[in-house]
């Protein structure tokens, strides 16, 4: 990986940006919330702002009846890192099934019945993430929704 200085509120405007190109048709409504993480970020720009692409792709499929998507961000000075959240209104995942979403090729049955994948979107993420010393993680309640995030170490 190519990793530099980012801004990385830069990247997110970017993923934002490059999603909402490929979703007019769905209205999608991204909000931001949270501390703006402007401070520099040694990242690799293009591999962070896929994670973000994918986190989101999932945000919109997954949530049929609810466009409404909500990025916030946190820096914590105390861990020395900064935390992404994607939060959806959609679908949910039962709660045993939560851990296996990283994995390659997993997808969670109910899901796959009605939405088109190859259950490697996360499993990117969750490499490129290993790759940045981050961590990955997912909480959901199935039916009400799910909060996808990342984290980074400042340093
Ligand atoms: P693709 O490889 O095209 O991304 P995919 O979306 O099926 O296919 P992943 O992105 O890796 O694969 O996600 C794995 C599985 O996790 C999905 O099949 C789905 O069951 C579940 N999932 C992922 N994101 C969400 C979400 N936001 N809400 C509910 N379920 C989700
Ligand atoms: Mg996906």
């Amino acid at each position: 990986i190519d990793k530099k200085q980012v801004n990385l509120e830069s990247v997110i405007s970017n993923a934002i940006e490059t999603i909402q190109q490929t979703h007019e048709e769905r209205i999608v409504k991204i909000e931001r919330q949270g501390m703006k993480p402007d401070i520099l970020i040694p990242l690799d720009e293009i591999r962070i702002e896929q994670v973000l692409i994918n986190f989101l792709t999932n945000a919109i499929k997954y949530s049929p009846h609810n466009n409404q998507v909500i990025i916030t961000t946190f820096v914590d000075e105390e861990a020395e890192e900064v935390r992404v959240n994607v939060t959806d209104f959609g679908i949910g995942i039962p709660d045993f099934k939560q851990d296996a979403v990283f994995k390659k090729f997993y997808r969670v049955e109910e899901s796959s019945l009605q939405f088109q994948g190859m259950g490697i979107g996360l499993f990117i993420c969750s490499e490129i993430i290993k790759q940045h010393h981050g961590t990955v993680g997912v909480s959901s309640v199935l039916g009400e929704g799910s909060t996808f995030y990342f984290t980074l170490p400042l340093n």
